[in-house]
């Protein structure tokens, strides 16, 4: 009887051991699922709490990128380059031609000439293809104080302001060196041209005519710059007598010095289209003067409008 006893106390104890160790086992599997869950769960929420902070952040310094680089880049280019190219070229342009040669700027034609735009600039050419504006008046015109072959006070006494001081400097200038000039022609109005020119087709026939007088509105002398001038006397006035005359010498030595030209010298016959008058002098500005007297041009080659030879 004992023995069954201690053995089914040792039965019991097995038992209870097996149950002991098996609620250990349970417990500590249970325990483990929970620690293994726990982290997972830390790690994907710093993962998605880090990650968007950081692109955020990441986000402004790219779009800061784009909007400055693009802003710079098209901003400044379009405008320089249309701005520049556009204001510089025509700016330039304009400004080379009149300043380089407004006196024969020309503002449509007229009986077969170009009509000059500007026939108040005192360099402007006039001449066999350069015409003034029809029936054009000089606004300055005044009477020079210098001795004339005439007495009255009468329109070919009249010169242009600016003309009419250096021409009384000229006379002066002369009488130093012993030279006593007088004026036989200055203005003519493009009517008195007209008169004179009908007058001389008549005589000689225009093409004749041509050689030694203007055609209306070609004229030199209705610009207002221009004078034929003599010896005191009178003698010789406007014809070819007065060339070699001390007078005609001096003037072909001193007129440049005073802002004049011989207009039509000897020799150049074929550029200027008119023959040698040593008694037709020219206000064209003292620079202009010296540079056309020291280069031995006419004011066509000096404008490089020397007429091509038919
Ligand atoms: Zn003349």
């Amino acid at each position: 009887m004992r023995r069954n006893v201690q053995r089914r106390k040792r039965r019991g104890l097995a038992f209870l051991a097996v149950c002991v160790v098996a609620i250990a086992v349970i417990l500590f599997i249970r325990y483990e699922n929970l620690t293994a869950e726990a982290p997972e769960e830390t790690a994907a929420n710093s993962q998605t709490s880090e990650q968007p902070s950081p692109a955020a952040s990441d986000e402004p310094a790219v779009s800061d990128e784009p909007t400055d680089t693009p802003t710079d880049t098209p901003s400044d280019e379009p405008s320089d380059t249309p701005s520049d190219t556009p204001s510089e070229k025509p700016s330039d342009k304009p400004a080379d031609t009149p300043a380089d040669k407004p006196a024969i700027a020309t503002a449509g034609e007229e009986d077969g000439y170009a009509v000059v735009a500007q026939p108040a600039s005192i360099a402007v050419l006039v001449d066999k293809q350069y015409k003034l504006p029809d029936n054009y008046e000089p606004k300055d015109l005044v009477y020079p104080d210098v001795r004339f072959t005439f007495s009255e006070k009468i329109d070919k006494r009249k010169m242009r302001k600016e003309a009419a001081g250096a021409l009384e400097d000229l006379f002066a200038g002369a009488e130093k060196d012993g030279i006593y000039l007088a004026g036989v022609s200055a203005y003519r109005s493009q009517a008195t041209q007209k008169t004179l020119f009908n007058r001389y087709v008549k005589k000689d026939g225009l093409e004749k005519a041509l050689t030694y007088s203007a055609f209306p509105g070609t004229s030199e002398h209705q610009t207002g710059l221009a004078i034929d001038v003599s010896g005191s006397d009178g003698k010789c006035a406007a014809e070819d007598c007065f060339g070699g005359t001390p007078e005609a010498e001096w003037l072909a030595n001193h007129a440049p010095e005073y802002g004049f030209i011989i207009r039509y010298p000897e020799g150049k016959d074929a550029i200027t289209g008119y023959k040698y008058e040593p008694w037709h002098i020219r206000y064209v500005g003292k620079e202009l003067a010296k540079e056309i007297d020291e280069k031995d041009l006419t004011l066509e080659e000096y404008y490089n409008a020397v007429p091509v030879s038919k």
